[in-house]
């Protein structure tokens, strides 16, 4: 094998091998924004107390809320961090708002490093 074979067999390896992650992360993204909102107002959501600003939330009626909880924040929200709405595995099919809230909110685990 020369080298220009190696150098293509190489650079064609490359494409092959990020190729699909690439594609998967393009449509994971596309899906997360193509999502519908959250109703507030649907009975889970309700129950859940969820808003899709945390600041609305009723703290007399989730005492355990904090102001600075959001759902970007949360280690239930899918998606990636800046994105406005995010999927969420507590309402499958929904998107919920970056800085909304309900009370199922967990702190997001740090990444391993
Ligand atoms: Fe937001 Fe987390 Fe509740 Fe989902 S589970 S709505 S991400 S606080």
């Amino acid at each position: 094998m020369s080298n220009n074979d190696r150098r293509r067999f190489l650079k064609l390896a490359a494409v092959t091998l990020t190729a699909p992650a690439a594609i998967a992360a393009m449509t994971r993204d596309a899906r997360a924004q193509d999502l519908p909102h959250q109703d507030e107002a649907d009975p889970t959501a309700s129950a859940l107390g969820y808003k899709h600003d945390t600041t609305k939330v009723d703290d007399k009626k989730f005492p355990n809320h904090k102001p600075d909880q959001m759902c970007a924040g949360c280690n239930l929200a899918l998606g990636k961090a800046g994105d406005a709405w995010l999927p969420c595995t507590i309402f499958p099919g929904k998107a919920v708002n970056a800085k909304g809230w309900c009370s199922a909110w967990v702190k997001k685990a740090a990444k391993p490093a």
